[in-house]
């Protein structure tokens, strides 16, 4: 098994004035749930979080090999109704503004099952995706043509060969999970018709921060984009940035959308782009104690909740948690959660049913057998759907409670 390593150097810009701000602890791969006879092989590794000092890129420099990450991927995009229709949105968007007419080549970087490019409702588009993860397969099977790689200057050279350059490329939470992200960049420029746009889509760091939503750091996510660290990355890749917009729900919360061109491309550059980068000026991106007050803020939650769960355990409630998304293992492992403090956790995605939560070992179990055990509170794990449970959940309408643990930590109902 290869191991992770550490880089030296920043992944934008090559300087080594990087800055820990945030430690998280020692961590195994956040999608890895494991069976009982998984656990004494399990490895962790260092989450921790730096921001470089001259380009102002935030991003962790211990790399998990992407294998043990991507192998076993077992997350399937559409089956979430509300990223299906965000990315139905995003398509029409771009079918519309960039005029797109049959015989276009589209592709989706990262296609995951196919979720983006059967979001276009245009009969007659080349749809195309790249997609490394045995996940390709699903998107194969629903007709899409894939080519089952890492996406690299060699896969945009056989993207063209086969279907021409593309008038769309997407790459939605795909840009910050990519270590050698110089050489996938590379990639994009060859790739583009002459008036061809990439919209790269991520978690947006300034939102991160002000939120404090430390949970989506995990080891796939090796960047927390703004775009004082972007533009000009890219721009040392052959690409302008001419348009960016904030936008409110992406797959991983709050996201910043960022639509580039080929150096000398026919898009007029919005005034967004100088906008944006002034906000984040005037937020202090390039201010080290910004980042220093974050890591502050993170560990007031942790000792808020922690306060929380052991009062509950005290007063002799049992616990559970509800929802076993990936990032919720970033919150448990941070926590140093066990099994004697939180005793299982619901989710209703049967490949997590009957594992364990990576590093903090705690019995996944179904819906059906979580309400049978009835802990009189739940660690909310998904609390980015905290209305909904609240309206739907079950365990709610039989007297359950709710620990929602951010972006504060409090009791609902
Ligand atoms: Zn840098």
């Amino acid at each position: 098994m290869s191991d992770a390593r550490t880089r030296a150097d920043c992944r934008y810009c090559g300087s080594t004035r990087l800055a820990a701000f945030l430690s998280l602890g020692q961590h195994p791969p956040s999608n890895s749930f494991l069976r009982v006879e998984q656990v004494a092989s399990e490895r962790r590794y260092p989450l921790d979080v730096y921001v470089c000092q001259d380009c102002w890129l935030t991003q962790l420099l211990d790399v998990v090999p992407p294998e043990l990450i991507f192998d076993d991927y077992v997350y399937l995009a559409s089956s979430s109704k509300a990223l299906k229709t965000h990315y139905a949105t995003l398509a029409a968007h771009a079918t519309e503004r960039f005029a797109l007419r049959a015989g276009d080549v589209v592709a989706d970087i990262g296609c995951n099952d196919g979720i983006l490019l059967h979001g276009y409702a245009l009969p007659g588009l080349v749809r195309v995706g790249v997609e490394p993860s045995k996940v390709a397969q699903h998107a194969v099977a629903s007709g899409l043509d894939v080519v089952n790689a890492f996406f690299s200057p060699e896969a945009a050279q056989q993207i063209v060969g086969r279907f021409g350059a593309a008038k769309v490329v997407t790459a939605t939470n795909v840009f910050a999970h990519v270590d050698d992200i110089g050489r996938f960049t590379d990639g994009l420029p060859p790739l583009l018709a002459p008036e061809g746009v990439c919209i790269v889509e991520a978690p947006y760091l300034i939102d991160l921060i002000d939120q404090t939503l430390f949970d989506t750091i995990y080891h796939e996510h090796l960047c927390y984009l703004s775009l004082t660290p972007m533009a000009p990355f890219l721009a040392r890749h052959g690409l302008d940035v001419f348009d960016v917009v904030r936008v409110p729900f992406g797959a991983s919360g709050p996201a910043i959308r960022v639509f580039m061109q080929r150096r000398g491309g026919p898009w007029p550059v919005e005034p967004s782009v100088a906008g944006m980068l002034k906000d984040e000026a005037a937020w202090g991106v390039s201010r080290l104690e910004r980042y220093q007050d974050y890591a502050r803020q993170v560990e007031a939650v942790k000792t808020k909740t922690l306060e929380l769960l052991h009062a509950l355990r005290r007063s002799g409630k049992r616990v559970g948690g509800y929802g076993a998304p990936a990032k919720g293992n970033t919150l448990l492992n941070y926590l140093g959660a066990t099994r004697e403090l939180i005793e299982c956790i619901a989710e209703t995605n049967p490949l997590k049913q009957r594992t364990l939560t990576p590093g903090s070992h705690i019995p996944v179990v179904s819906e059906e057998e979580f309400l049978e055990r009835m802990p009189e509170c739940a660690l909310l794990l998904s609390w980015n759907y905290l209305d909904f449970f609240l309206k739907q959940s079950e365990y709610i309408r039989r007297g359950g409670r709710f620990l929602v643990p951010l972006p504060a930590p409090r009791m609902v109902p």
